[in-house]
């Protein structure tokens, strides 16, 4: 208790089972190390009472479940817990608008929240060795994204858009890629469900301030909700309620995305009908649904 006015403290390599909780009165507490341990949970009493910490690294401990107060870390910019039995993330890791860099490096991740494309700062993600199959569409919230590892997953595609981070570095090796087979489709001509018709042609029109739907739709307001999960064509820009298909484009990292390495990455892309599909010059290649 003498030692609250401590900024940094190191605990790591012992065999503490738990956060000592008289941390919580260590308020100036600026970086905590709690590496190396035999730690199973994190108290959330703990977690309020740090409001200056900056870095918390619990990496090699025994933790499944980071608490949702985490989020009361206001000055969290970095935090590292890798090597630990982690299952989720919680979404309100997405309220943490300081954080910088995340490690969560060899855990037992099945997916991550698309709440995390909500940090404006974030730089560094690190999740490598997990368990991940997907990444959550979205992805164009990672403004300040330089270095993501997600190497040794399970991921088959990349999400819409991801072509367009401003990625330094990227590590994906040791996952389950769609492989790069060219597929033309066989399909001549798709006919358009009454409803999908009228979507799309509600859409089109509702962009027009002075057109009939735009005047008309405020007074159906389960229309407007029904065509508020509507998508656009990746070729043509056009609007559609269904999606028609979903593609895979494979960009290359160096002449896409600018990055110094060159490799090959399959992106998800949606497409309004098989005519746009066949309409390309070889640049989608793996179909992956119907
Ligand atoms: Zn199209």
């Amino acid at each position: 208790m003498c030692l609250q006015k401590l900024t940094e403290l190191n605990l790591g390599n012992n065999v503490l089972e738990e956060i000592p909780p008289v941390l919580k009165h260590f308020s100036c507490l600026n970086k905590l190390y709690l590496y190396a341990n035999k730690i199973s949970h994190l108290p959330p009493e703990v977690l309020e009472g740090l409001p200056n910490l900056e870095l918390l690294n619990l990496n090699h401990n025994r933790i499944k479940v980071i608490p949702a107060e985490i989020k009361r870390l206001c000055s969290l910019k970095s935090i590292s817990v890798t090597d630990n039995h982690l299952q989720q993330i919680p979404a309100e890791l997405g309220l943490m608008k300081s954080l910088t860099e995340i490690n969560f490096t060899n855990n037992k991740l099945t997916q991550i929240p698309q709440q995390l494309y909500n940090l404006p700062q974030l730089r560094k993600l690190y999740l490598a060795r997990n368990n991940l199959t997907d990444l959550p569409e979205g992805t164009l919230g990672w403004k300040t994204l330089k270095i993501l590892d997600v190497a040794g997953n399970c991921l088959s595609v990349f999400p819409v858009g991801f072509q367009f981070l401003t990625l330094e570095e990227l590590f994906f090796e040791g996952n389950s890629l769609v492989p790069f087979t060219l597929m033309e489709s066989i399909q001549v001509k798709e006919v358009f469900s009454l409803k999908e018709l009228s979507a799309r042609l509600i859409l089109q029109q509702s962009t027009n301030k002075l057109s009939v739907v735009s005047r008309a739709l405020p007074v159906f307001p389960e229309l407007q909700d029904m065509l508020s999960h509507w998508g656009q064509c990746a070729l043509c820009s056009q609007p559609f309620l269904t999606t028609w298909l979903e593609c895979v484009q494979f960009i290359n990292t160096r002449k896409h995305m600018g990055m110094k390495s060159s490799q090959s990455v399959p992106v998800r892309v949606l497409l309004c009908s098989y005519d746009c599909f066949n309409r390309d010059d070889h640049q989608y290649y793996g179909l992956v649904r119907l």
